[in-house]
């Protein structure tokens, strides 16, 4: 970067390429797959929990260490609650685990594509990466990975499904890695996993350097609430509750440590509106194929597609003049995909239709 940094800014800041969101525009009868947000209510107990936190009283700060939402994180995958480290959504986790375990001489492992946000937490703790190619189909050469991480490295990061591909890797390959980086940190985010992912969990005991992050925002509705948690041996916890006092001592407020709570209590819920958007995927993956697209398996809430005969760029935006918002990412190697996130049927319905006009309306 070689424009001016403005004057008052710190050095580094003038060299920061920051994250950019989805768009969240006002647009009426929008129908919004660009940002993998859940199209269903969150449990209607999260609800109310958050009501009656909310009738109590926001006067006094909230319990600092959020115990009531780590329990419950414990209590549903079987774990101690000292396992459980909890943060204002799972990027604020994400940027906590970077700093708490990342800043070694050697460089950090990701896939070259994966989740954006992985490369400017590095970028801002200073932290060098190395971009292991993914194949020719988008997945992860796990080998690779591994032979490499044997070299030496400050760790790997790995989503798991991925993203935006959508593609799950088995828990045997996520042990090869785990394997071959036994004196650094592998980072596994979970943030899709309950979408047909095979979680890590069940190894945290086995491996004293593997850190799994899940978030609330997808599968449990609760994007607008802001919580994600981190599950690892003690040893690791206790670094992120470091770096955690050192920034800010209450991440989550009352409202969001008890909604949560509540959210990871109603299994109901959860395996309804999860089990809609599978079935939902499903569908539109074969309808998407139908109309000629090219699409990955995906075990997300998502689908990473593109057509053979036309840009992706140009679908995005024609899809938008017709009030549907689908993400496109203009980077090397997956510029001429789409991700979709799944809506509700009748929303993917209506894009489906959109499609369908825009590919035998316009040339
Ligand atoms: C959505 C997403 C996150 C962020 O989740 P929040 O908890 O909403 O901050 C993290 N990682 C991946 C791969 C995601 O897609």
């Amino acid at each position: 970067m070689t424009s001016p940094v403005p004057a008052f800014w710190s050095p580094r800041i003038g060299a920061l390429e920051p994250y950019v969101p989805g768009e969240q525009p006002r647009i009426a009868n929008l129908v919004k797959l660009n940002t993998n947000e859940n199209p269903y209510q969150p449990s209607p107990l999260a609800i109310d929990a958050i009501q009656q936190a909310a009738a109590n009283g926001l006067e006094r700060y909230p319990d600092p260490t959020s115990l009531a939402l780590r329990e419950a994180v414990a209590r549903r995958h079987g774990l101690k609650v000292e396992q459980v480290f909890a943060g204002n959504g799972s990027d604020e986790v994400l940027a906590h685990a970077f700093f708490a375990f990342f800043q070694q001489a050697e460089p950090l492992l990701m896939p070259d594509v994966s989740y954006s946000f992985y490369k400017v937490y590095a970028q801002l703790y200073g932290i060098a990466c190395e971009l292991q190619p993914v194949d020719d189909g988008l997945r992860i050469d796990i080998e690779a990975m591994a032979a490499r991480a044997r070299g030496g490295c400050a760790g790997i990061v790995i989503a798991n499904p991925n993203a935006p591909t959508g593609i799950g890797l088995p828990l045997s390959r996520i042990e090869q890695l785990l394997a071959a980086c036994p004196d650094r940190v592998v980072l596994v985010d979970e943030a899709y996993v309950d979408f047909g992912g095979e979680s890590a969990l069940p190894l945290i005991d086995k491996y004293p350097n593997l850190l799994v992050v899940q978030t609330l925002s997808k599968s449990r509705s609760l994007a607008g609430l802001r919580v994600g948690f981190a599950c690892g041996q003690q040893h690791l916890i206790d670094a992120l509750v470091r770096v955690k006092d050192s920034f800010n001592s209450y991440p989550l407020d009352r409202l969001a440590t008890v909604g949560a709570a509540a959210a990871l209590k109603d299994e109901v819920w959860f395996k309804t509106t999860r089990d809609k958007i599978v079935d939902t995927r499903e569908g539109l993956s074969l309808q998407l194929e139908d109309l000629g697209f090219e699409v990955l398996p995906s075990q997300a809430n998502f689908v990473f597609a593109r057509h053979p005969q036309r840009d992706a760029a140009e679908l995005a935006a024609l899809l938008r003049e017709r009030a549907v918002l689908v993400r496109h990412f203009k980077q090397p190697r997956i510029a001429q995909y789409l991700r979709i996130s799944i809506g509700t049927r009748e929303q993917c319905s209506v894009l489906v239709q959109r499609l369908q006009e825009i590919l035998t309306e316009t040339p």
